[in-house]
Parts: structure tokens; sequence; C-alpha cells
């Protein structure tokens, strides 16, 4: 359940670039989370009734907790740090849809007894000491129980990869946490060395990416190559490189997530430049819901252009 994923192409720039289609993974359990939590998905919990995690309020990631808690039989308390007007209000998004799965978000600027915490601290001190129900997934997923889906999905590559008959290739994907980009490499470095992985930083920079990779794993030789653009961009933030990049992406017929796929674009098509003959596989990890909100920011800012 929940892998296997196709393999399609498209032409990006005159070159054939090869898209794993995780964004069809499921419905409503898709892409990169359904990926790093497919290890709660295939186990079980005893005792657990409740799923415990924290972030942004439009984040992929509480949608997909949400649609984990409701295979599982779960509650999810999402904890944030501030729900915005805007997001309260809009009917659509991964917000929306995580309240429509019944997930209960705590805005912990609310919440009496923070003091002063982060909603780390406040899970970690208030929250599980008092809940043995409780099942607790860090931020975005990043932890080692991720690995189990990561490799699933890197395990689909390899006999893809196979069946093409390639010689070599570079799986491309953009990283937040890095969780998803260094399980894979991992994966490839013990099993298929003729495969490896290349990514950018999308939140932070490179050197807080490599930090990332190293507090999974320490071994610098499993971590994937990271490649950068010219100029800074801030997780988040609207620009026109990103939109006109994600309208020429989509031209060809499949649709990116507007947070984490415009900067990986724009490094494939630096790379395609310097190293025209590599078959490169770009992971489509999902997230569309997010194009929802996105896209209007997108469209009021750059209508006239
Ligand atoms: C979460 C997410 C990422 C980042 O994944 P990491 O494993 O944290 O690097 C990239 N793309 C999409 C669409 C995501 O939802």
């Amino acid at each position: 359940m929940f892998t296997h994923t196709p393999v399609d192409h498209i032409d990006f720039n005159g070159c054939r670039v090869f898209v794993k289609r995780d964004d069809l993974l499921h419905k409503d359990f898709s892409g990169n989370k359904a990926r790093k939590f497919a290890y709660f998905l295939h186990n079980d919990f005893p005792g657990v009734s409740r799923l415990v995690g924290y972030g942004s309020p439009v984040a992929n990631s509480l949608h997909s907790m949400s649609a984990l808690a409701i295979l599982k039989g779960w509650q999810l308390d999402f904890y944030t740090d501030h729900i915005a007007a805007q997001v309260l209000v809009s009917s659509k998004g991964n917000y929306a849809a995580a309240i429509e799965n019944g997930a209960n978000v705590i805005d912990l600027s609310l919440v009496a007894d923070r003091d002063g915490r982060s909603c780390k601290e406040y899970i970690e001190q208030v929250v599980l000491p008092n809940d043995a129900t409780a099942l607790y997934v860090p931020e975005g997923g990043r932890c080692l129980y991720a690995r189990d889906g990561v490799h699933q999905l890197a395990k689909e590559i390899v006999s893809w990869f196979e069946t093409r008959q390639l010689n070599e290739l570079t799986v491309f994907l953009p990283s937040g946490t890095g969780t998803t980009a260094v399980f894979l490499n991992e994966y490839f470095v013990l099993n298929k060395d003729s495969i490896k992985v290349t990514t950018c930083a999308c939140v932070g920079d490179e050197d807080y990416l490599k930090q990332q990779f190293s507090e999974l794993i320490s071994d610098t030789s499993f971590h994937p190559k990271i490649v950068s653009t010219d100029k800074k961009y801030h997780f988040g933030k609207l620009y026109k490189a990103f939109y006109d990049i994600w309208r020429k992406v989509g031209e060809q017929g499949i649709e990116f997530e507007l947070l984490y796929d415009p900067k990986g674009w724009m490094c494939v098509e630096q790379y395609l430049l310097d190293n025209p003959d590599t078959e490169i596989l770009y992971i489509h990890q999902g997230g569309l819901l997010g194009n929802a909100t996105m896209l209007p920011r997108y469209q009021r800012k750059y209508a006239a252009v």
C-alpha cells in the first residue's frame, strides 16, 4: 500500500528529465511526508491513540499527519506558534484540509502555561510527560523512522533504473530538513553506487543542510551532493524567478508545488548546463495542496507580468 509510483518524463530546455511521481502515491497521503511517515502506517503502536507534532499551520506535514491519523484511527494534536487570520478563514490548503480531517491544531500563542517555551519544548516538557498514549513525530518528520519509507522509495528507483538499463543516474530533489535526500543517498551508497543523489537547500543555507544530514547520519560519505543557486532565496518568500520556472515546468503537463520545487528546478537547469549528458530523475514530492494558498499570492503579486 502507498508505494510503487510511476515514472514519467518531461522535456525541460530540450533535455529529457524523468519524474518520479510520488505526488500520486495516494489522494490524501502522498509525496515526501507519506514516504517519511510510512513506518507509522506499517507498524503497530499498541496503546497509542494520539499523534503529536508541530510546525507551520500551512505545512504539508500538518495535512499528511492528519491523513495518517485517520488511517490509524488516532487523534492528531498539532502545535504551532501562531495561526494567521487568513489561514483560519481559508477553505483551501493544508490547514483547511487538516481541520476537515479532524486535526486539533493548537495555537501556542493562546495557551496560558506556555511560559515562553517553543513548540518542541512545550511538547517535550508539558504534553508528553502527562500522556502515555501519545506518539511524537519531530518537525517535518526529521527522524530515524523516516529511513524505512525512504529506503522503499530508493528500492523502487533501483528497480526502475535496472529495467531501463541506464548506466548512471542522478536523482534530484529539493531539501527542507534533508531527511529524504540523506536516507535516499545512504541506500544508494550501500546498494547501487551508479545512482547518486543531488539536492539543494530550500530552508536555510548549505551549511545548515549539512548539519541536518549529520544529525541523522554522521558519516559524511553517505551525504548527498548539494548544489546551489547564485542568488539567495528565502524559504516561503515569493520570487518572480520562482513563478516563471514553475510555469515553464508546468507547461510540460505536470504540476509541481511552489515552496520547494521552483528552487529545485532552477538547480536542475544549472546542473544540466554543467552536465549536459546526465540522466536525471527528479522526485516529485507532492505538496500540491499548498498551491491553493501559494498560487493566489503569486497571481496577485505578478498579475501584470
Ligand atoms: C517536506 C517537503 C520537502 C522537504 O523534505 P525533507 O525531507 O525535509 O528535506 C520537499 N518537498 C515537499 C513537497 C515537501 O512536502
